[in-house]
């Protein structure tokens, strides 16, 4: 049997702050408070701020297949150095996509050999791959992917309605959940085209191309259809104050609809994309100043959920050149975002349990992940431990990215990682990863 005892801290849950002491026996958080007995080994935490370690449930590591554009090592290692202990990966961009049973048993392969982290697996839902759902649930996957609008990967269509509503149907019957990238293929298309066609591909007309109302439009539908079927749906990056409004009224009707927002959206506005350039491209493309507001109010008012990275990299090369519709889109970002959502909060005067709740708590709760996002007894130690009082800004030298590129070099962050825990085991202490073996696959309560 293994003890150790975390004591001093300041422990932030998604309920609030207090002083106490954390014991972890055998991986598991065994006793919390300020009567806490002696253990051989204890980590003197006096005046840092552990919270439960962040859950990323939406990222894309490209492996197998694209080991060239991010690794699962170096992956997992910089969300370790940003306080995350659990990720779940989509089934894009690695080579194949997760889209039955082979590829996922090759995903599942790369991420147990190379993953320091507890780690997750979405099966995509595309047009011709209704036969695989069950085979994949069996599997482990914790839920589904698909795209509404052209993903921007050919081996990973949009979904056709019937394909949509019939995947929704047997995602229902499964008691899994549907992740839904929610923009109208019809709008955008028609947009893309014509600009293409006038000769206009910058930044700004890139923008012009994804109007808030494709998105809009693409979240009713999903929820429509969510409600033909009763399929549990969550939509991904919304980047709209009216989209994620949108989702808390169908909410309010009773139905089993979630969504989340990213940093990018929680930092940037339109303006921003002319001078980011490539590294900013991400579709939703940033909004207005009122959206990237009215989504922090939301975040505040606990009326949005959950602030998930989408880490989604490429090669440096892919980032680069004239024409903006060219270019990969996708934003890194995964290992800065607690520390931007940190310094964000301070700015707006938001308690740090709001950041605890939306990328812990809420996430583990929402994806029915077992023993995850909170620290209490019989939970996962899975634990960030965290100077609040250190303030700086992103630099380069620090990512552990496969390419240490970011669009948020240079933004305030607040918070220096002391030491990130899976299960009681250190992944992350004294500026380095710490990795090693022994992560393991994700589970859903029933
Ligand atoms: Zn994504």
């Amino acid at each position: 049997m293994s003890r150790l005892v975390i004591r001093g801290a300041r422990a932030v849950t998604a309920a609030g702050a207090a002083e106490a002491d954390v014991e972890i026996t055998d991986g598991t958080i065994s006793a919390i408070g300020s009567s806490v007995g002696s253990a051989r080994e204890e980590i003197d935490a006096t005046g840092l701020h552990v919270l439960p370690g962040g859950i990323d449930s939406h990222v894309h590591f490209n492996e197998p297949g694209h080991a060239d554009w991010e690794t699962i090592a170096n992956g997992s290692a910089a969300l370790a150095a940003g306080g995350y202990s659990a990720f779940v990966d989509m089934p894009l961009n690695s080579l194949p996509v997760t889209i039955d049973c082979g590829s996922f048993d090759a995903k599942l392969k790369a991420l147990s050999a190379a993953s320091s982290l507890d780690f997750g697996l979405w099966g995509g839902l595309v047009p011709g791959n209704l036969d695989q759902l069950e085979a994949l649930h069996a599997r482990g996957a914790l839920g589904f992917k698909a795209f509404m609008c052209a993903s921007g990967l050919d081996q990973f269509p949009a979904c056709d309605d019937g394909t949509l509503r019939e995947g929704m149907r047997r995602i229902a019957a499964l008691g899994s959940i549907l992740l839904l990238h929610a923009e109208d293929p019809h709008v955008v298309d028609a947009l893309t085209r014509k600009a293409i066609a006038e000769g206009r591909t910058t930044a700004g007309d890139f923008i012009g191309t994804r109007p808030p109302a494709a998105e809009l439009g693409a979240i009713s539908r999903a929820i429509n259809i969510s409600g033909e079927t009763g399929c549990a749906i969550h939509i991904v990056h919304v980047s709209t104050v009216e989209g994620a409004r949108r989702i808390l009224e169908a909410q309010a009707q009773g139905m089993d609809v979630s969504g989340e927002t990213c940093p990018h959206y929680l930092l940037y506005t339109e303006d921003d994309l002319e001078w980011l350039g490539g590294l900013g491209k991400c579709a939703p493309p940033f909004r207005t100043h009122a959206d990237r507001e009215g989504l922090w109010a939301m975040i505040t008012a606990g009326s949005l959920a959950m602030v998930v990275p989408d880490h989604s990299p490429s090669s440096p090369e892919l980032k680069r050149g004239e024409d903006f519709f060219k270019l990969w889109g996708g934003i890194s970002g995964c290992q800065s975002t607690r520390q931007l959502l940190l310094a964000g909060a301070l700015m707006r005067s938001i308690d740090v349990s709001v950041i605890a709740a939306t990328t812990a708590t809420n996430v583990a709760r929402r994806f029915r992940l077992a023993r995850k996002g909170e620290i209490a007894l019989g939970f996962d130690a899975d634990l960030w431990l965290v100077d609040l009082s250190h303030e700086s800004a992103v630099r380069p030298e620090d990512l552990l990215y496969l390419h240490s590129v970011s669009a948020h070099v240079g933004q305030p962050i607040r918070g220096r990682t002391v030491r990130t825990l899976v299960r009681g085991r250190t992944v992350f202490a004294e500026g380095r990863a710490v990795g090693g073996a022994g992560a393991r696959q994700l589970t859903r309560t029933p």
